[in-house]
């Protein structure tokens, strides 16, 4: 599953800046302010990738899971999927992927057919089907560094770039990512970032909002209010793991409820928090789409690091990641709400009950 935003009600979004909320506002200012009739390719993909590779060759990374949840209308993705023929019994992310990618003006879309969705193969073969170009990416399951340079020179080979030119644009999208470290770092250390700024700043970071000098903007305006700021005093310190949650307000439930996310795993993954040389040691540190193992090791030093009482568990309706859970919630060490959804919605009264009980079982602790 690739990184996922979703456009927080203007009332509620704690944000100074909520336009960049709305990816599809990217989408047009990249188009039309950058290129004086020049409109760069666009490429889509599935989840994180080295997009390094394709700034370099001048393209336009986007990350398909935000267009679909940022769309005013998601679900309709769902529907519009369901009627070319998807199953119902499936993930929405890939329906809605596949909406997003069969109705954008995208050239190519980069599947990552392995470490990321077992659905995967199967959508990229729908979207060949339905005439579209695709590139097929593929992390290695031991975290081989021939292989990572494998697939990560493959991908240079077929956009037509150099290392040159991959390791001008790390550089640069390093910068950004050391900035997005600092709201991390402000989130848990100085407590003057909310649940969802933490994970929006974070997860923006997989395609850097289609325009990486506009986010950094975004990132230096943010930082820049954050010294007035008053101190969050809520009760109760939650780590998030997993997928990036499809619920549209569960961030804000959980600050109104006494709580706050101070650790959001997977969403840190993709702003890629490691000082790292090469682009191959920059791939093989991401955590996300290797072994579960690797993950809980990361997800430990971090609720130690950040004093974390509980954590919930996301899952997915119908994703393969859930058979996952029976061997984190072995290993963390605090309580554990496992929380799957499935839809683009709000909170459903049943989740918000589990959820208020779980709250209230760590206050008492
Ligand atoms: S099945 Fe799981 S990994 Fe695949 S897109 Fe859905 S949530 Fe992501």
């Amino acid at each position: 599953m690739g990184k996922y935003l979703f456009s927080n009600t203007p009332q509620n979004n704690p944000l100074t800046i909520p336009l960049t909320c709305n990816k599809l506002t990217y989408m047009k200012k990249t188009t039309t302010k950058k290129n004086n009739n020049v409109i760069p390719e666009k490429i889509g993909f599935t989840t994180s990738v080295p997009v390094e590779v394709l700034f370099a060759a001048g393209k336009v990374p986007v990350d398909l899971n935000n267009i679909f949840i940022n769309a005013p209308h998601a679900t309709d993705y769902i529907e519009q999927a369901e009627l070319a023929g998807f199953p119902r019994n499936m993930c929405a992310w890939i329906k809605g992927i596949y909406t997003a990618a069969v109705n954008s003006d995208i050239s190519e879309v980069i599947g990552v057919i392995q470490g990321d969705c077992s659905n995967a193969q199967a959508l990229m073969e729908v979207l060949i089907e339905h005439g579209m170009n695709t590139y097929h990416f593929a992390y290695p399951y031991d975290r081989g560094e021939s292989f990572i340079k494998l697939s990560i020179d493959k991908m240079m080979k077929h956009y037509g770039v150099g290392m040159k030119s991959v390791m001008e644009q790390k550089a640069r999208l390093d910068r950004i990512r050391r900035k997005i470290r600092k709201v991390d770092k402000m989130t848990h250390v100085d407590n003057i970032v909310s649940s969802f700024e933490n994970h929006y700043f974070q997860v923006s970071a997989s395609d850097f909002n289609l325009d990486p000098d506009n986010f950094e903007d975004d990132i230096d305006i943010f930082l820049k209010s954050l010294p007035e700021r008053e101190p969050f005093k809520e009760d109760i310190r939650l780590g998030y793991i997993g997928v990036p949650p499809i619920f549209t307000d569960l961030y804000d439930f959980l600050d109104s409820h006494g709580a706050r996310v101070v650790y959001n795993e997977v969403q840190q993954q993709f702003s890629m928090p490691y000082n790292t040389k090469t682009i191959y040691e920059q791939y093989l540190k991401f955590s996300y789409p290797y072994d579960i193992f690797g993950r809980i090791k990361v997800i430990k030093a971090e609720i130690k690091k950040r004093r974390l009482d509980g954590v919930i568990h996301y899952v997915q309706s119908f994703c393969f990641r859930q058979i996952e859970d029976l061997i984190v919630r072995k290993a963390l060490g605090v309580p554990m709400l496992l929380l799957e959804g499935d839809r683009p919605m709000r909170l459903d009264a049943r989740t918000k009950l589990r959820l208020e009980v779980f709250l209230e079982m760590l206050g008492k602790r």
